[in-house]
C-alpha cells in the first residue's frame, strides 16, 4: 500500500521546507529552561544527532529573551528553531526581532485579533514562519460558548478565525496544529481542517503521557491521520527525553514507509522456547544504534520457528538454534557460534556493518 499524501502549500522555516509533499518534518521540544545554557546545548546536540528537523523552545517570560538571544548569537541551533509563546504577545514580537525561524502562538490565550494581526505583520516583515497552535485545553472562551462546549467544532473555529486574520494581513507562511488530548477528537479536528484548508498541518497528540502510553496514543492518532495522507510535520509529545520523541516519530513514519532513518530492529517477543537472554542482545543493539542515520534492518530471533526466516530477510540477523546461533548477513549464514560467544560475535559484525 502506498500512502497518497494530501497536497498542501509549501512554507519555509529557515532553510527547511514544510508541506507540498516535502519529507514529513520531525519536531521536538527542549525540556530544559533557556537559562540552563549547558543543558540546552547538550539537548540540542543530541536532538540533531537523532534526526530532529525542527526544535521548539519555550519562551515563558521577558527575561528568557536575553538567554535566547545569546544562544542564537552563538549559533547553537543548527536546525530551525521555533519559539513557543503563550499569553504575552509582545514576546512573539521580541522573538521575531531576534531572528527565530518560527513562532508558535496559541490564539486562545494571546489576547485578541489585533495582537494576532501585529504578530503576523512582524513575521511577514522578518520573513519568518508562524504556527497557529490551538490546544483543546486553552480554547477561547467565547468560541467555546458559541459552539456549546463542543471541543472539535471550537478548535476548528478557532483555527479558521486565526487563518482569516493572517490572510487579511497577507501573511501565508504558517502551519497549523490543533491538538487534543483525546485521540479521537484529534483525528476528527485534523480531518476537518485538512478538508477545509491548504496550509501544512503539524500533527500531535497533546499531553500524551509517559513514553509507553504516550508513544502508543501518538502512534494510533498520528498513524491513522498519516495513513490518510494528512500531516506535513509531527511531534510525539512524551513526558520523557526529547530524543525519545524523535525516535518514536521515526518509528511511526518508518512503519508507514513515509520516511526512514536509522536502524529497524526486528526481535521476537520471546516465549517458553527462548533459550538465551534475548533482551540483553536487543538492548546492546539499541545502545549501539540509537543515533545511527544509516538505514539498516537488524533481526534478533529466539529460536528456529521464525528465526532463520526473519534473520535471512534482514541486513544482519541472528537466530538461536538448539546448540548454536546462526549469524546472517544479507540473507547468508556467515557463522555459527556457541551461545556464550554469540553476543560478542554479533556485535563485531554489526559494528563492521555500521562502519561501512
Ligand atoms: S521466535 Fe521462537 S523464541 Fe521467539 S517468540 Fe517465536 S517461537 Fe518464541
Amino acid at each position: 500500500m502506498i500512502i497518497k499524501r494530501k497536497k498542501t502549500k509549501v512554507i519555509t522555516l529557515g532553510n527547511l521546507k514544510i508541506g507540498g509533499g516535502n519529507p514529513i518534518a520531525v519536531q521536538s521540544m527542549l525540556k530544559s529552561k533557556l537559562e540552563e545554557t549547558g543543558k540546552i546545548k547538550e539537548e540540542v546536540k543530541k536532538l540533531v544527532e537523532s534526526g530532529c528537523d525542527v526544535i521548539r523552545v519555550a519562551v515563558p517570560e521577558k527575561r528568557s529573551i536575553g538567554y535566547l538571544k545569546s544562544l542564537i548569537e552563538e549559533k547553537v541551533f543548527p536546525v530551525p528553531v521555533v519559539a513557543d509563546i503563550q499569553f504575552d504577545w509582545s514576546l512573539a514580537i521580541d522573538c521575531l526581532d531576534l531572528g527565530v525561524d518560527c513562532v508558535r502562538i496559541n490564539p486562545g490565550n494571546i489576547g485578541g485579533k489585533d495582537k494576532l494581526a501585529k504578530i503576523a505583520e512582524k513575521a511577514r516583515q522578518k520573513k519568518a514562519a508562524l504556527r497557529i497552535g490551538v490546544n483543546s485545553g486553552s480554547i477561547d472562551k467565547e468560541i467555546f460558548k458559541r459552539n456549546k462546549g463542543n471541543i472539535v467544532n471550537s478548535m476548528v473555529e478557532s483555527v479558521i478565525e486565526c487563518v482569516k486574520i493572517f490572510e487579511d494581513c497577507e501573511f501565508y507562511n504558517f502551519k497549523i496544529s490543533a491538538k487534543a488530548s483525546s485521540v479521537l477528537d484529534t483525528i476528527n479536528v485534523y480531518e476537518i481542517l485538512s478538508d477545509k484548508l491548504c496550509y501544512p498541518l503539524h500533527l500531535g497528540i497533546t499531553e500524551a503521557g509517559p513514553p509507553f502510553r504516550g508513544g502508543i496514543k501518538s502512534a494510533v492518532g498520528l498513524g491513522i491521520l498519516l495513513s490518510r495522507g494528512i500531516g506535513d510535520t509531527i511531534r510525539v509529545s512524551l513526558t520523557g527525553r526529547a530524543i525519545d520523541e524523535v525516535k518514536a516519530a521515526y518509528i511511526i513514519l518508518g512503519s508507514l514507509n513515509l520516511r526512514k532513518r536509522g536502524v529497524d530492529i526486528i526481535s521476537c517477543p520471546t516465549c517458553g522456547r527462548t533459550v538465551v537472554d534475548l533482551k540483553k542482545i536487543v538492548d546492546m543493539v539499541e545502545d549501539l544504534t540509537y543515533n545511527v542515520k544509516k538505514e539498516l534492518k537488524v533481526a534478533i530471533m529466539g529460536c528456529i520457528v521464525n528465526g532463520p526466516g526473519e534473520a535471512r530477510d534482514a541486513d544482519i540477523g541472528i537466530a538461536m538454534g538448539k546448540e548454536k546461533a546462526a549469524i546472517f548477513i544479507k540473507g547468508k549464514v556467515i557463522d555459527r557460534v556457541d551461545r556464550d560467544e554469540m553476543e560478542k560475535r554479533f556485535k563485531e559484525e554489526l559494528e563492521r556493518m555500521l562502519e561501512d
